[in-house]
């Protein structure tokens, strides 16, 4: 993937290497958390993000965090402009959610998750959060530049669920609708590809042997493993992901068509899922 030399996210927040975080409520924990962003220089109000401190440059390898915002910049841009030609259709302007990089265990607005549970979206607080050692991972799997396009994916796939969630689709499934689940992710997923090819047109930032790379890595974040890494913590990427067949496919599909009107993403989740799990084709 080409990435290096592209502009920078403003919306990234390191929290890395804070420690275990302390279970905080509001009230006196605000004044705590206050406290500690002091001392560690970073900014919990969400206002200015430690990878924009002017006064202190971010250490120079320090790649993860380089490419963790650059790519969230391109979503910020395929997105908003998207959003902007279909404005009549969304009803709705896009603002990007904020990507929270954290190590360990990180406290959100849907509640405590240790990074065992892989890379999450919130709805609540709109946060998409990412423990970096789960791209380690991708990378001891595929290998130095071929998995980043893969990350990429990973990223693209959270955003694609605060565009479900500023369409207004999460609201519509309820907590225990598996089938509805099933189908936000799998349009995640398709979502991630329709962002891939609008921000290959724009900036043409997939190489050879990209895609094939990402569809293994959807093959092997399949449902079945994201089950064993998340345990019992209760949020949105708990629920089955679909087969890995489905997730290749429906990746594969928003990449060839960049499909994203509504009328398309509506048909999409309102698609039947047929008894072996496969979905029907909208
Ligand atoms: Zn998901």
């Amino acid at each position: 993937m080409q990435w290096e030399g592209g502009e920078e996210s403003s919306n990234v927040e390191d929290r890395r290497g804070m420690g275990t975080p302390l279970a905080i409520g509001g009230g006196i924990g605000g004044v705590v958390l206050l406290i500690l962003g002091l001392i560690f220089g970073v900014d919990f109000g969400g206002g200015q993000p430690a990878v924009q401190n002017p006064g202190q440059a971010p250490p120079a390898n320090d790649k993860t965090r380089h490419f963790v915002a650059v790519v969230t910049r391109y979503t910020e841009e395929v997105w908003t402009d998207e959003f902007a030609k279909k404005e009549n259709e969304y009803g709705v302007r896009y603002h990007p959610p904020e990507v929270v990089l954290f190590s360990q265990a990180v406290d959100t607005g849907c509640g405590r998750a240790p990074s065992a549970v892989g890379p999450f979206y919130c709805p609540e607080d709109e946060k998409v959060y990412l423990d970096p050692t789960f791209f380690d991972e991708l990378e001891r799997k595929l290998g130095g530049s071929k998995a980043e396009f893969s990350q990429a994916y990973v990223i693209a796939h959270e955003v694609g669920h605060h565009v479900q969630k500023l369409l207004g689709y999460n609201r519509r499934v309820g907590a225990h609708d598996n089938q509805a689940s099933v189908r936000l992710e799998l349009m995640a997923d398709y979502l991630a590809g329709v962002w891939a090819n609008h921000g290959q047109q724009k900036f043409h930032f997939i190489e050879p042997g990209d895609v094939e790379a990402a569809l293994n890595s959807a093959r092997a974040i399949g449902d079945d493993r994201l089950q064993k890494r998340s345990g019992s913590f209760v949020h949105p990427e708990n629920f089955t992901h679909g087969t890995s067949r489905q997730r290749v496919y429906f990746f594969q599909r928003g990449l060839k068509t960049g499909d994203a009107k509504k009328r398309t993403l509506d048909k999409f989740f309102n698609s039947p899922i047929h008894r072996n799990g496969e979905i029907e084709d909208f």
